[in-house]
């Protein structure tokens, strides 16, 4: 189980995370819900070290993460696929792929789950030998998703997967999430898109400026009357 415990967050003097909490339990999607700045980036960076927390701690199976370097914890089985995707543009698909494998040693572990990835991915099979910044968005954010699964990730974690997205795009995205899910990895999602997240996961947590605010279902999300309000565009 991946678990987050009062974590506290700033940027100078801007206090983005106010003492968050929430888990990840092995084999589950979980949505992470909230309006622009409400701090979602930041708790999935906090989780990666990406930025340090002032106080709070993160676990992996009760093992404490807190105070170890970006590298040690994807080595240990997270990975973040950030929003914006950042895949190496000048590189090949294939190259991409290879870069998602830079902590592991296994050349053949690391072929198998390249033709692994290219199963779930079946566009970007298609495109492998490519320079990554000619595929489209939507292929774009394939590539980043695939390139964090070569890290063989047990929790992985997407920031706005759906971002700029074409609506079929988004389903066919979606999709292959809930592929992956069903293969082993627990996710974490943050999105602006709630209801779709949270149709997708089991869980979901609402974050308004630094604080998580309402937790559940995500039955209980998606009928909520705040939620609903807030977040659903009243649907
Ligand atoms: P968005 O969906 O717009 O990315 P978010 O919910 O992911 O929003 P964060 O990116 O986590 O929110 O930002 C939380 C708060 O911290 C915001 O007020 C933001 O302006 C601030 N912030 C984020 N990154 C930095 C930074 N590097 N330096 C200073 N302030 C930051």
């Amino acid at each position: 189980m991946l678990k987050v415990n009062n974590i506290v967050l700033r940027y100078g003097g801007i206090l983005a995370l106010k003492g968050v909490s929430l888990e990840v339990n092995k084999g589950e999607i979980v949505a992470l819900i909230g309006a622009n700045g409400a701090g979602k980036t930041s708790v999935l960076k906090a989780i990666m070290a990406v930025e340090r927390v002032s106080s709070g701690e993160v676990y992996l199976d009760n093992v404490l993460l807190t105070g170890l370097s970006t590298d040690r914890i994807v080595s240990m089985g997270l990975c973040l696929v950030p929003e914006g995707r950042r895949i190496f543009t000048r590189m090949s698909v294939h190259e991409n792929l290879l870069m998602g494998a830079f902590l592991r040693k296994d050349k053949k572990g690391i072929q198998d789950d390249i033709e692994k990835v290219l199963t779930l991915f079946p566009r970007l099979k298609e495109r492998l030998n490519q320079k990554a910044g000619t595929l489209s968005g939507g292929e774009q954010q394939m590539l980043a998703i695939a390139r964090g699964m070569m890290s063989r990730p047990k929790y992985l974690f997407l920031d706005e997967p759906s971002l700029g997205l074409a609506p079929v795009l988004v389903d066919e995205i979606f999709k292959i999430i809930k592929e992956i899910n069903e293969s082993g990895t627990s996710l974490l999602i943050v999105e602006q898109n709630a209801v779709k997240a949270l149709k997708l996961a089991d869980r979901g947590y609402v974050i308004e400026t630094g604080n998580i605010t309402i937790s559940g279902t995500s039955e209980e999300l998606l009928n909520s009357e705040h939620v609903r309000a807030a977040y659903l565009g009243g649907h």
